[in-house]
């Protein structure tokens, strides 16, 4: 396959005028034959990579049911997100189990739709004043043991956890996790700088939806986002749905970190891409009106988003960011974050042929290309 005419992206360069050639389900330096996909009046992009949603369609990955995890791969793709990590929240042990090895069955099974990379724990090891909308009851400190079994569970597929640094025995935790290759997050936290800098320093790489879930930045107590900020290589995630945070604060983090370590995330929910009304999440109820996500009754509590990361690319853009920018925090830079940077997250030869068209008036989806197969154009 041959992607001709378009404006493509280059992790240096933004975008360059160039052809791409497809041999098998990689990018190759001459075409392996087949169809001229024409990219004329489009950007062509990297497959996007979340590593941070619950659901989508009525589905919640918390659920583990292999159909429910299926039918979120299949949406997924058809947004143009190749690659996911979904995250499963505050549950028992028995349900955090159930979620790994729904994981580990489905990479086992290769049944289509967007490639599960793996699973994020966001949560049980969470502090209870920054809980969100996580179910407190199921609270647990950091547990190197429990994390163990919930790994072998998952047959190796659990990459990212979110910890609050506070608790108990989380410098122990944050190393052996490091061991295991799993990527250690801060967040749902009520730490400090010094303590929030000491987790980074002990190997956590990785901050969760920044600003949400935390104490804000303030001149004398810059928390978790100084000490986020202060250690190089730590990226912070960003949920940019519009609602989570405002354009204000995407365009000075964007400025402050740097395109290099920014990672856009959907956070979205099982009712994204459903009609308004009321839903199950992690135990409690939700309600969506519009693009906004609510704990039933408190509606100053957000839940999660209701967008997709390709409907956060084109807002992050609508905010003013680089589109360059923007499509390396939805696909490199994620990539990294969860180890599959050597083969995903750039159009590179030798790389995945995952790419998505973008229409260059609204960004809107022309053509997706996952693996070398065209599966919507
Ligand atoms: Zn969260």
């Amino acid at each position: 396959m041959k992607i001709t005419g378009g404006q493509v992206f280059d992790l240096e360069k933004g975008f360059v005028k160039r052809d791409l050639c497809i041999s098998g389900a990689l990018f190759s330096e001459k075409s392996g034959g087949g169809d001229t996909l024409d990219a004329a009046g489009c950007y062509v992009i990297p497959g996007l990579v979340d590593v941070h949603f619950h659901g989508c369609v009525g589905e919640d990955f918390s659920d583990a049911t292999p159909e429910g995890l299926q039918r979120i791969a299949d949406y997924e793709l058809s947004q143009g997100v190749t690659y996911i990590c979904p995250a499963g929240m505050t549950l028992p042990e028995e349900q955090l189990t159930a979620i790994c090895k729904n994981v580990a069955a489905h990479r086992a099974k290769n049944s289509g739709g967007a490639e599960v990379v793996g699973a994020h724990l966001e949560g049980p090891f969470l502090c209870a004043a920054k809980k969100g909308a996580q179910n407190g009851a199921f609270l647990h400190d950091p547990d190197t043991a429990m994390l163990r079994r919930l790994q072998e569970a998952a047959q190796g597929c659990v990459r990212l956890v979110t910890l609050a640094p506070e608790q108990p025995g989380a410098l122990e935790f944050i190393k052996a996790a490091v061991e295991m290759g799993i990527t250690v997050s801060v967040g749902h936290t009520v730490a400090d700088y010094d303590t929030a800098r000491a987790a980074f320093e002990a190997g956590a790489t990785h901050a969760t939806h920044l600003y949400n879930g935390m104490p804000g930045l303030h001149h004398r107590t810059p928390g978790v986002i100084g000490a986020a900020f202060d250690v190089p290589g730590v990226q912070p995630e960003l949920i940019c749905d519009g609602v989570h945070i405002h354009g204000a604060v995407v365009r000075l983090t964007f400025a402050l970190f740097g395109r290099e370590r920014m990672i856009l995330i959907s956070d979205s929910l099982r009712a994204t891409g459903m009609p308004d009304g009321e839903y199950p999440f992690g135990g409690q109820m939700i309600e969506v009106h519009g693009n906004r996500a609510t704990i039933l009754g408190h509606p100053e509590t957000l839940a999660g988003s209701v967008t997709s990361l390709m409907g956060c690319l084109r807002q992050a853009v609508a905010f003013g960011i680089p589109l360059a920018s923007a499509v390396r925090a939805c696909t490199y830079n994620p990539a990294q974050s969860v180890g599959i940077a050597h083969r995903a997250g750039t159009l590179d030869v030798g790389k995945e042929a995952s790419a998505v068209l973008l229409d260059r008036e609204d960004l809107s989806i022309r053509a997706i290309v996952f693996k070398g197969q065209l599966v919507k154009s």
